[in-house]
């Protein structure tokens, strides 16, 4: 178990490294968040272990148990699951990173339960390209504003988009989801946003994400092997 991580740990930073060489992007540019849901405390340590220092929870009752197991490592936690608005100030408390935030209300609400700690929370905008009603996330139209909004926000710091597109094997599908997104914030820097986040790319598609500019690919099975699927056992 423990040699499959390393050696799977290893072989999903050669593929980031292969596809960045490839389209060219600048070395060191796309990082790598280790998505740990459904896995055991002990994993999340292991890999920790082997020197992966950004882990991703969808689950937050989950998620805030191993935090709380693992205060003794130097982890910078992302949530990246779907936000209930009850739930803003645990994740204001307790992550780094937030990169699901689809609505003012709930930066409004993480902003005021960040205000006691010393660090403002870094948030992505979760952006919802193929406009499918089930699916959280904003539109591209509903960004510019959102954007202006959230930077008068003083304890969020925000630093870029984050998708989560609709699978797809076909590579060139893959790109085309991803392409508008990395339009959309060069538009935004272009006109000062500052952002220097990309949250693009998963197990199936991070090569595509990363000829599309991702800065931050969120992996989970490619590391850790397949998820039971939910509601089994
Ligand atoms: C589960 C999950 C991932 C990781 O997906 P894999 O296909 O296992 O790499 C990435 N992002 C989000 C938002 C997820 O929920």
């Amino acid at each position: 178990m423990k040699d499959r991580l390393a050696h799977n740990l290893q072989a999903t930073k050669q593929r980031i490294d292969a596809a960045s060489e490839r389209y060219q992007r600048a070395p060191a540019s796309v990082q790598l968040l280790a998505v740990t849901k459904t896995q055991p405390v002990e994993v999340v340590r292991e890999a920790y272990l082997l020197g992966q220092t950004q882990f991703g929870e969808n689950y937050l009752q989950e998620a805030i148990a191993k935090i709380g197991a693992l205060s003794d490592c130097n982890i910078s936690w992302h949530f990246i699951g779907s936000i209930q608005s009850n739930k803003t100030k645990i994740i204001a408390e307790h992550f780094d990173w937030v990169h699901s935030v689809d609505r003012l209300k709930i930066a409004q609400r993480l902003n005021e339960a960040r205000a006691p700690m010393p660090t403002p929370l870094n948030i992505c905008l979760q952006i919802n390209i193929s406009e499918e009603e089930s699916k959280s996330g904003i539109s591209l139209e509903d960004l510019p504003e959102l954007v202006a909004q959230i930077k008068q926000l003083p304890h969020l710091r925000l630093r870029g988009l984050m998708t989560l597109p609709a699978p797809s094997s076909d590579f060139a599908s893959q790109r085309a989801s991803f392409a508008p997104i990395k339009h959309a914030f060069d538009a935004l820097n272009a006109q000062g946003a500052g952002l220097d986040t990309l949250s693009m790319g998963m197990s199936d598609d991070l090569e595509a994400a990363i000829a599309e500019g991702s800065t931050m690919v969120r992996i989970g099975s490619a590391i850790f092997g397949a998820r039971p699927t939910k509601g089994a056992g």
